[in-house]
């Protein structure tokens, strides 16, 4: 097994840092020593620091869900990776929907964040995916390359495996619309696709590629196991551990 499957949970602006780290310890208590999977969950930045102690110790991995791209300085607001490193996160989710659409983030900030985060051996998380009406006008694809293509300028080929992509269809995200297994797969085998163009076979094979959009326990079996869908980043379904653990589980049946 190249790719070891990898289930990201994006706890997005929910959860005090005290129910955060609860949540925490009841998923060390189920999956806390899963070695097939890799867990990774992503609370809000004031609940960090509680989510790092609850799973110390525990094979999950502590992601945020933003970052500056620069390191310190007069930034309002903001959060730098060296400040990440030091609570111990491993992962940033980056370029999330909700930050390109509600936050105005372009392509290009995205991929100042990308090489900031790998500069600080911050793994990103890199979100792309396109709106109903560029997949009804049939723009998926171009959409997806363009986005990916701009965000990984500059990662060099050695970096490129420490990149984790996900492809989340804007209106698959909170919806409850999922993407059919079919329509999942083609748009990951046209990311590896590019990633080979990129840097090449061997190293696009060990990117993992994530589907996000309304996963949840019932649909997550069929899209794991399509050929180029090595996980999920999982919103609504990650806020109870009953359904992350079980999406969990789903993973590890179809590694
Ligand atoms: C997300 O926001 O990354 C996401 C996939 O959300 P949901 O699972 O709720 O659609």
């Amino acid at each position: 097994m190249i790719r070891k499957k990898l289930i990201a949970g994006n706890w997005k602006m929910n959860k005090t840092s005290a129910d955060a780290a609860s949540l925490a310890h009841e998923l060390v208590v189920s999956v806390g020593a899963q070695p097939d999977v890799e867990v990774v969950i992503c609370p809000p930045f004031t609940a960090l620091e509680s989510v790092a102690g609850a799973i110390d110790g525990s094979l999950i991995k502590l992601g945020a869900q933003n970052m500056h791209f620069e390191a310190s300085g007069a930034f309002t607001g903001e959060v730098s990776a060296p400040m990440l490193r030091a609570l111990f996160a491993t992962h940033v989710i980056l370029g999330h929907s909700e930050r390109r659409t509600l936050f105005a983030e372009t392509d290009e900030l995205v991929n100042k964040k990308v090489l900031a985060a790998l500069k600080n051996q911050l793994r990103p998380i890199l979100c792309v995916g396109e709106s109903l009406a560029e997949r009804e006008s049939a723009s998926t694809l171009r959409v997806i390359q363009s986005q990916a293509e701009r965000a990984l300028e500059g990662v060099g080929k050695d970096q490129a495996p420490s990149v984790v992509v996900a492809y989340e269809p804007v209106w698959a995200i909170g919806t409850g619309k999922v993407a059919t297994a079919e329509q999942a797969q083609e748009v990951h085998g046209f990311i590896r696709g590019l990633l080979t163009k990129l840097y090449g076979e061997a190293a696009a094979q060990r990117v993992r590629i994530l589907y996000g959009g309304s996963m949840k326990p019932a649909n997550a079996a069929e899209l794991l196991s399509q050929k180029d869908i090595d996980g999920g980043l999982i919103g609504g379904a990650s806020l109870e551990a009953r359904s992350f653990v079980e999406l969990i589980k789903a993973a590890a049946a179809a590694t």
